[in-house]
């Protein structure tokens, strides 16, 4: 690209909106709607509420999940005349479990612009007010629709060390931390963002299993957003602490076989230890013993 193209076309502004609380909004973020030429929403009419109270006028177009292909071209093109634009998704940072990937994508691929204006993101506002560890942290994004899926993708977790962090609806919270009590172990601390920013904000961090009960009991615990955070297993616990699963699959071995052939082939499937394996062998024979 020469030093003229640079001048030439119009840069793509990545804007943050609020979460909620519409003051959750930068200086910056406020002044960028109001000087590009096009603000690409998701949802247009969503934006408007924002737009409105900040008394913004630009000329909207959306861009949202169905039509990003297409419209990214188009909004390439606007650039290329020289035009500015903003991106901005109904809540958030854009791209953030959002649209707008193909759009970035396209006009970095095209060495044009892309300027990022920072702001609010349900993840890191939740992370902020957790208090577990966040050196180090995977995002989930949202989670596998159904049961068995969501199953799968816990086991797979089970033994991270890190914090891991996801998204979750108000339809599918509790069905999502059933799921979850069947798997990861009991006294596992998890933390539930809700609401954040708004009137009903609420973040409490519990055992996994006085998650289940504090969202089973209390129907206010199943209305609104949610950002789910999970502490990570104990260094050593990966292999140490035995799932639910795994205690299952222990239990069936055992009615079949000995000791020794159930702990055996309890360890290949598991990847549990087998101290730790020959210790539950021996508590699971004993019960049958009492
Ligand atoms: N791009 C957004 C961001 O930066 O956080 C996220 C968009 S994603 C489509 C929407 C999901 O984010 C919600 O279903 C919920 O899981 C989470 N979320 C958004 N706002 C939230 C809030 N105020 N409190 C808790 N979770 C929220």
């Amino acid at each position: 690209m020469t030093v003229s193209n640079i001048n030439v076309f119009g840069k793509l502004f990545v804007v943050a909106t609020p979460i909620g609380n519409l003051a959750d909004i930068s200086l910056r973020a406020i002044e960028t709607l109001k000087t590009v030429d096009i603000i690409a929403a998701e949802d247009t009419r969503h934006v408007k509420m924002l737009l409105n109270h900040y008394g913004i006028t630009n000329k909207l177009v959306s861009l949202h999940q169905h039509n990003e292909d297409k419209a990214s071209g188009v909004l390439l093109e606007r650039l290329r005349e020289g035009l500015s634009i903003a991106l901005v998704s109904d809540a958030g940072t854009p791209l953030l479990s959002d649209p707008g990937m193909p759009l970035v994508k396209m006009v970095k691929d095209a060495g044009l612009d892309v300027v990022p204006i920072p702001g609010a993101c349900a993840l890191i506002t939740a992370l902020s007010a957790a208090g577990l560890p966040v050196t180090q942290f995977s995002f989930e994004g949202f989670l596998p629709r159904t049961s068995s899926a969501r199953k799968v993708f816990f086991s797979e977790r089970a033994h991270v060390t890190k914090t891991w962090v996801f998204y979750e609806s108000c339809h599918r919270i509790l069905a999502t931390l059933e799921d979850m009590a069947e798997v990861l172990p009991l006294d596992r601390q998890i933390v539930i963002a809700r609401e954040l920013t708004k009137l009903h904000e609420t973040i409490v961090k519990v055992s996994l299993a006085d998650a289940l009960a504090l969202v089973s009991n209390n129907e206010n615990m199943r209305k609104g957003e949610f950002v789910v955070i999970v502490d990570g297993a104990e260094e050593d616990d990966g292999k140490q602490l035995m799932t639910l699963e795994q205690q299952k699959i222990l239990r069936v071995l055992l009615r079949e076989c000995s000791i020794k052939t159930a702990v055996t082939m309890a360890v290949e499937i598991t990847g549990v230890r087998k101290k730790i394996l020959y210790q539950a062998a021996l508590l699971i024979d004993q019960e049958k013993v009492l």
